[in-house]
C-alpha cells in the first residue's frame, strides 16, 4: 500500500521495482495562525499597473483559494494605494519603503490581532499568550527595486542568499500573512522565507493550517504536486532545501539507467488518491511536456492526503532512441493513471542541471539542405512536395532559410524558376502560451502542397496537405 512500482512495460521490469520507498505522512505539517478577518471571502484589490503582475497576483490568490474559499481578488483602481483605507491591496513600492533586502511585507491592522511576542517566528501552534483578534485591513507591499528584479516565475535557483526574488513566492507568502499565518521555518512552506524558490509552492503545511483555521471555508480538492528539491527538516534555513540531482550524471542510451535523488511528490489535496503516477522525461528545454523524450513512469497504488515521498527514484532507463546530448530531466505527476489534476502549476518540474546521454542516435538535429528547411534552432525539419493539379506533375520544394523560425520554398521542377518563391513555412515556440510548437504555412501558388514537419528531438511527425487549386494557408497551434 505504501510502495510504488513501475509497470511491466520495460524489458528490465524485474529490476525496475523500486525498493525502500514509502510515503510519509508526518514531517510536512506544522505552522501556526493567529487572527483573521471577520467575514470571508476576504476582498483584495490588485494594484499593479502591468498585466503580467496583475495576472501573477491573481494566480497567487487563486493558490490559496484552491484550499479554501477565503479570498476574492479584483483589479483595483490604481489610485487608491493606501495603508489605512480599509481596503486590502497588493502593490509595489520602491526600496526606500523597506529595510534593505526585504522582498515584501504584509501590514496588518490592528497589528495586535495578528502578532505579539514571543513566538511570531517558527511557531508550531497558536502562539502562547497572544490573543488573536479580528483584522480590519491587510496590505501586501512588494519591493519593486530589489536589485535582481522580479519575475512572475523564474527558473530554479537554489542559491537563496543571492538568487532572484520570485514575485510569486513573495506574494504567496505575504498573502499568507494576510490570512493570519505566521512564519514556519521548520517545514517546506511558503511561510518559510529562507526558501525563495521552494516558497512559490503552496505545500502541505500551508494547506493543512488553512484547513484548520478556516474549517467552514475549506474545499475538497485534488492536488498532487512534485518539486525538484527535497526539504530536510533536520537542516536549517537555506541549507534545508537540496536541489534534485542524478547519479550517474552521464548515461548510455539503450542500456544506461540513472537515479534521481532529492525530489518530492506531495499530496497537497484533501482526498486520498489511488494510482498516482510519476513520469520522467528528458527535455532540451525547461518546459516539460508529453512531447519530450519519455523515460519511465512509477505508480503509487495509493497516496493519502498530506502524504509525501522524497526518497530516490532508481533505475530510470534511457531509451536507445534518445539522441546523444545533454538534457534537462523533467518529471510530471498524474493524479491517477492517465490525467493530471486541475491545479497545474505544481504538476511538472525541470531540473536546474542537465543529464548527459551518450551513445544515442546521431539524429536529433535537422541538417539544412535543398530539401530540408531547418527551423527553431534546427529542432524541426520541414520538407515539401508539390503537385500541379492541371498536369499531375510533381516536384520537390527547394528550401531556403529566412531566419531561425521562418523559411520558404521554390518549386523549380514545376515552375522552371528557382527564384519564384511559392510557399512560406514557420515554426514558432508557443510553449509559453499553450505548451506547444506552432506550425504555419502560406501558399503563393495553387499547386497541391504536402508539407511534412519532423520534430528531430522526439521523432514526432506531422503532415499537412493543402489541396490543389486553392490559395489557402494553414495554422496548427497544437502541432508538437
Ligand atoms: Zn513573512
Amino acid at each position: 500500500m505504501k510502495s510504488r512500482s513501475i509497470p511491466t512495460l520495460f524489458v528490465f521490469a524485474l529490476t525496475l521495482l523500486v525498493a525502500g520507498s514509502a510515503i510519509a505522512q508526518s514531517g510536512h505539517t506544522g505552522g501556526c495562525t493567529c487572527g483573521q478577518f471577520a467575514s470571508k471571502p476576504i476582498p483584495w484589490q490588485v494594484e499593479h499597473s502591468t498585466t503580467a503582475y496583475q495576472n501573477a497576483a491573481f494566480a497567487e490568490f487563486a493558490r490559496w483559494n484552491n484550499v479554501a474559499n477565503i479570498v476574492s481578488a479584483t483589479l483595483g483602481d490604481g489610485n487608491n494605494v493606501d495603508l489605512a483605507n480599509l481596503q486590502n491591496e497588493i502593490f509595489f513600492a520602491t526600496a526606500d519603503f523597506f529595510t534593505p533586502d526585504t522582498f515584501g511585507i504584509c501590514i496588518i491592522s490592528p497589528q495586535s490581532a495578528f502578532s505579539g511576542t514571543p513566538s511570531f517566528n517558527d511557531c508550531s501552534e497558536k502562539p502562547v499568550s497572544v490573543s488573536c483578534g479580528t483584522f480590519q485591513e491587510a496590505d501586501v507591499v512588494i519591493n519593486s527595486d530589489f536589485s535582481r528584479g522580479f519575475t512572475p516565475n523564474g527558473p530554479p535557483d537554489f542559491d537563496d542568499n543571492n538568487g532572484p526574488a520570485y514575485y510569486g513566492a513573495t506574494a504567496l507568502h505575504e498573502i499568507g500573512h494576510g490570512l493570519g499565518l505566521h512564519h514556519n521555518f521548520r517545514n517546506l512552506s511558503t511561510m518559510n522565507y529562507f526558501e525563495d524558490f521552494a516558497a512559490q509552492y503552496l505545500a502541505i503545511a500551508d494547506a493543512t493550517i488553512i484547513r484548520a483555521a478556516y474549517p467552514s471555508q475549506s474545499k475538497s480538492m485534488t492536488d498532487m504536486g512534485t518539486y525538484p528539491f527535497r526539504y530536510d527538516p533536520q537542516k536549517q534555513q537555506y541549507s534545508a532545501t537540496t536541489p534534485v540531482s542524478f547519479s550517474p550524471s552521464s548515461v548510455a542510451a539503450g542500456t544506461g539507467k540513472f537515479t534521481v535523488s532529492n525530489m518530492t511528490v506531495e499530496n497537497v489535496g484533501s482526498t486520498n488518491l489511488s494510482s498516482v503516477k510519476v513520469e520522467f522525461y528528458l527535455s532540451t528545454d525547461t518546459t516539460i511536456t508529453t512531447g519530450d523524450i519519455f523515460l519511465a513512469s512509477f505508480t503509487y497504488n495509493s497516496f493519502p492526503s498530506s502524504g509525501f515521498d522524497d526518497t530516490p527514484f532508481v533505475d530510470i532507463p534511457v531509451p536507445g532512441s534518445a539522441p546523444s546530448g545533454s538534457y534537462y530531466v523533467g518529471a510530471r505527476v498524474l493524479q491517477n493513471a492517465s490525467s493530471t489534476d486541475s491545479i497545474t502549476y505544481n504538476n511538472t518540474w525541470a531540473s536546474p542541471n542537465k543529464l548527459t546521454v551518450t551513445g544515442g542516435t546521431s539524429g536529433g538535429v535537422c541538417t539544412p539542405s535543398t530539401a530540408n528547411l531547418c527551423l527553431n534552432s534546427n529542432r524541426f525539419r520541414v520538407t515539401l512536395s508539390a503537385k500541379d493539379p492541371r498536369t499531375a506533375a510533381t516536384g520537390p520544394g527547394v528550401a531556403s532559410s529566412f531566419n531561425a523560425n521562418v523559411g520558404y520554398y521554390s518549386i523549380p521542377a514545376l515552375t522552371g524558376d528557382a527564384t519564384n518563391i511559392e510557399v512560406f513555412v514557420k515554426v514558432l515556440d508557443g510553449r509559453p502560451i499553450n505548451g506547444k510548437f506552432w506550425v504555419f504555412y502560406g501558399g503563393l501558388t495553387d499547386f497541391e502542397l504536402t508539407i511534412t514537419v519532423t520534430d528531430m528531438t522526439t521523432g514526432a511527425v506531422k503532415t499537412y496537405v493543402r489541396p490543389g487549386l486553392s490559395l489557402a494557408g494553414g495554422a496548427d497551434t497544437s502541432a508538437f
